[in-house]
């Protein structure tokens, strides 16, 4: 089992990768649940894995959550903190978030809110909650103004990433995972990305030892950035790439699984590695390689690639427009100057983004 420390001061915590690390975490996932307590999980989840769950906790209460994107509602908000409240959860307890980033972020919420704020425990099942969401302390249900848009800053005390979980992942949520996974190296990290060019088949067969490795250094990079800028002053803002073109495409698509966030993520860096190109900003070669590597694996880089979605590029341009980081009206784009190394454009003028939306519809 690795194990990888977010440096926060007195809010730092652990996060513990490995095939079985649940089980084997079960001393101190009791001991953060020995104060009233609760676990919040995925419907489907909770079907596969309910006896796992009963060897490390006993007889804790459990809340469901339906599976799926909606749960991460206000309606369900209230519904889980008044059921989280009725079975007695504590300041000083725990909720337990087991599921994938839906359930993360809706628990978490619920965990930052609850009596102000109780302890929040993440046992990630997917490879994108693994590698991306339960790390970082970003909670938050969706509006009818958008994705994400009524949260919290709130750290959890513990992460368990079993990759144990993903064997019963859908293929197609694997892939949308490993995603985020290719963003880690696009951003930050050639070596880590070149890695990635030679063995993303034993990953996406979810070799034990290859998924530890991505998980590791995914979560490692996270941790280091996270630790650096917690509420996304400056740097924070990287692990964004591809978010704002690929939050568009979200939101447009509608959040029902026709494309789903790895897959929009995916297509996003393709996209911003090529206004990079078109800016003269990055060499053809390099949007060139990230796009190549992305087709490989099956995930999308090119918006003729989903079927049936034929948005207009002012309509793109609107969705970006709502995007967090923007500024006073201006837009922020996470842009690339090479592979494995990104950065952050202020100011971006929409006329040339809306030109380059253009030509990406063509
Ligand atoms: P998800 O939670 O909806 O899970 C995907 C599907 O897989 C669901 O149908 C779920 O029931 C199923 N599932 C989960 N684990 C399983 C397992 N082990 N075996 C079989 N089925 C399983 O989706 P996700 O991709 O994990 O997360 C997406 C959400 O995460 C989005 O809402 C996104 O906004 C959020 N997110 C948050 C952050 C953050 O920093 N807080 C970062 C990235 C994404
Ligand atoms: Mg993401």
């Amino acid at each position: 089992m690795s194990k990888v420390r977010v440096g926060l001061g007195d809010r730092a915590y652990d996060i513990l990768i490995g095939s079985g690390a649940f089980q084997a975490a079960a001393g101190a996932l009791r001991t953060l649940t020995e104060k009233p307590s609760a676990i919040v999980a995925d419907e489907t989840v909770l079907g596969l894995y309910d006896g796992v769950l009963e060897a490390v906790f006993g007889e804790m209460p459990i809340i469901t959550l339906p599976s799926g994107e909606s749960a991460k509602s206000f309606a369900e908000y209230a519904r889980v903190s008044e059921e989280l409240l009725a079975a007695g959860v504590e300041r000083g307890g725990s909720v337990v978030a087991l599921g994938g980033g839906v359930t993360g972020d809706l628990a978490g919420f619920c965990a930052a809110t609850l009596r102000r704020g109780c302890k929040l425990v993440m046992v990630p099942t997917t490879l994108l909650s693994q590698v991306d969401s339960s790390v970082g302390g970003k909670t938050a249900v969706n509006t009818r103004a958008g994705k994400n848009l009524v949260g919290a800053f709130h750290q959890p005390s513990l992460v368990v990433i079993d990759t144990d979980f993903l064997a019963s992942l859908p293929p197609r949520e694997l892939l949308a995972g490993y995603a985020e996974v290719v963003k880690y190296g696009a951003l930050g990290d050639e070596s880590f990305f070149a890695w990635l060019e030679r063995h993303s088949g034993t990953v996406l067969a979810c070799e034990e030892e290859a998924l530890r490795h991505v998980i590791e250094t995914s979560c490692r990079m996270k941790a280091e950035v996270v630790a650096e800028d917690e509420r996304e002053a400056g740097r924070r803002a990287l692990l964004n790439l591809g978010h704002t073109f690929g939050h568009a495409v979200e939101a447009e698509a509608g959040y029902g699984g026709g494309v789903l966030h790895g897959e929009a993520v995916a297509l996003g860096m393709a996209m911003a590695a090529r206004f990079s190109v078109a800016r003269g900003l990055a060499a053809q070669a390099d949007a060139d390689r990230l796009e190549r590597h992305l087709a490989s694996v099956g995930l999308p880089t090119r918006l003729a690639a989903l079927n049936g979605f034929d948005a207009s590029a002012e309509t793109l341009l609107g969705h970006m427009m709502q995007d967090k980081k923007v500024e006073g009206g201006t837009l922020t784009l996470i842009l690339m100057r090479r592979l494995g190394e990104a950065f952050v454009a202020k100011d971006q003028d929409q006329r040339v983004v809306l030109e380059f939306l253009e030509k990406e519809r063509a």
